[in-house]
């Protein structure tokens, strides 16, 4: 059969879904300046391709503009089509960052944080999802069987992960019935989460191949474990010094750091609805799940908010240390996820302020979540009134579709999306 290759353009929004259209490979060079067709509605699709309510109604156009820096172009070599597609940014048909754009709201974390504190962001996203390919089995966390049972799903996944530019660091098969995580190695700024969506989408394109699913639901089974994505983030100055270590700190954290760390942990509430924006974000978020349940920073505590990584003592102590954020989840957008840590970060160096002895319990609800969003001048601020208006509204009208399903019903709902 003849066939014509194809390339899409596309973004990552409030449903945490990458979403956008496809054109022929050979309309690319005049295509990259100009983009495709967006429509502003478009983010207003949620989980469940629902719109329950948008601001924007029917109408207005917009552009999905490919970044040039963030082509995947990955061949399987088994007789598939090709994972040929761009990340881009939405703009208004003059060219101008539209409000909304999802690499907007990080691109603009980014520079204030380079504002307030003259350094740039090094970030890796840690995914686990749970991969259908396998049976679980009895006594498989870590093991070596549960690794076997994945067959050939991590090879090629691997192989698929650094044809698409992402370094891979490592695979292993997590604590719950049929969960695996990956770690791709760190990047800066943008790319950093550019990668933490192109990496979940190879694990998507791997499964799919294979006939099976890569599922990044933030929980399969409400008494189970869940899927977590943990952020972890350190800071370079700009001669790419590592600046986030000081020994004789809080933790072994500089005093940027620990502003910036209490910022997350004062802001926490309201970043909840913006790092685990799921219903079933807040069943992975109850104790003794390896998930956190306050907003709280500690050394290597796997149940805390924000865990001080371990650093293995020598010379490049500084260089390995790193912070990460563990409240976020697969129902996420990296970009929005990341922008949502870094923005109240920036907050708390801007504000000077301290770390607390003691965080309040999280947000026991996605409700309750969006409600301190909603009361949140600063994430009012940061993301701007209309962007803050529509997040609402569309996380509103996803939490009122799940309003009297059972945890287990929800829980079916978001993996069949997630
Ligand atoms: N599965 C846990 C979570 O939901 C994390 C387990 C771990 O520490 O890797 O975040
Ligand atoms: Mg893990």
């Amino acid at each position: 059969m003849n066939r014509e290759p194809l390339v899409m353009v596309c973004t990552c929004e409030m449903a945490g879904r990458v979403r956008g259209k496809g054109f022929p490979v050979r309309e690319l060079p005049g295509r990259m300046g100009k983009g495709v067709g967006w429509v502003p509605t478009n983010a207003m699709i949620n989980a469940f391709s629902a719109i329950p309510g948008t601001p924007f109604g029917t109408g207005g156009d917009l552009i999905l503009v490919p970044d040039p820096g963030c082509e995947v172009d990955v061949d399987f070599a088994d007789g598939s089509a090709k994972e040929h597609f761009f990340l881009g940014d939405i703009r208004w048909l003059d060219g101008r960052a539209w409000e909304l754009c999802p690499r907007e709201f990080l691109r603009r974390a980014l520079a204030a944080l380079q504002d307030a504190a003259g350094v740039r962001l090094v970030a890796a996203f840690e995914h686990e999802f749970t991969y259908t390919g396998v049976e679980d089995g009895p006594g498989n966390p870590y093991s070596l069987e549960a690794f076997r049972r994945q067959g050939v799903f991590a090879e090629v996944f691997t192989a698929a992960l650094r044809a698409a530019g992402c370094e891979p660091d490592s695979f292993m098969a997590e604590y719950g019935g049929r969960q695996y995580e990956f770690t791709v190695d760190v990047a800066e700024g943008i790319r950093a989460a550019d990668r933490a969506v192109v990496a979940r989408e190879m694990a998507r394109a791997t499964a799919h191949r294979l006939g099976h699913r890569a599922i990044f639901s933030p929980v399969l089974d409400p008494a189970g474990v869940g899927n977590g994505v943990h952020i972890h983030f350190s800071f370079k100055d700009a001669a790419g010094t590592p600046v986030m270590h000081d020994p004789a700190g809080r933790l072994g954290l500089s005093g940027l750091a620990q502003h910036f760390v209490a910022g997350i942990l004062h802001h926490q509430p309201a970043l909840c609805a913006l790092t685990a924006p799921a219903t079933i974000s807040y069943i992975r978020l109850r104790p003794n799940r390896w998930a956190p349940t306050h907003a709280n920073l500690e050394q290597q505590d796997r149940a805390a908010a924000l865990r001080v990584c371990p650093v293995i003592p020598g010379p490049n102590v500084a260089r390995q240390f790193n912070v990460e954020y563990r409240v976020a989840d697969g129902a996420a957008s990296p970009y929005i996820a990341l922008a949502a840590v870094v923005w109240a970060g920036v907050d708390g160096i801007r504000r000077g302020l301290a770390i607390p002895d003691e965080g309040p319990a999280l947000p026991a609800s996605l409700d309750a979540a969006l409600d301190a969003l909603e009361a949140s001048q600063a994430a009012r601020d940061w993301m701007g009134e209309s962007f803050h208006g529509a997040y609402l509204m569309h996380k509103r009208g996803e939490a009122a579709m799940m309003a009297g399903l059972t945890e287990a019903e929800q829980c079916a709902r978001y993996a069949a999306t997630y």
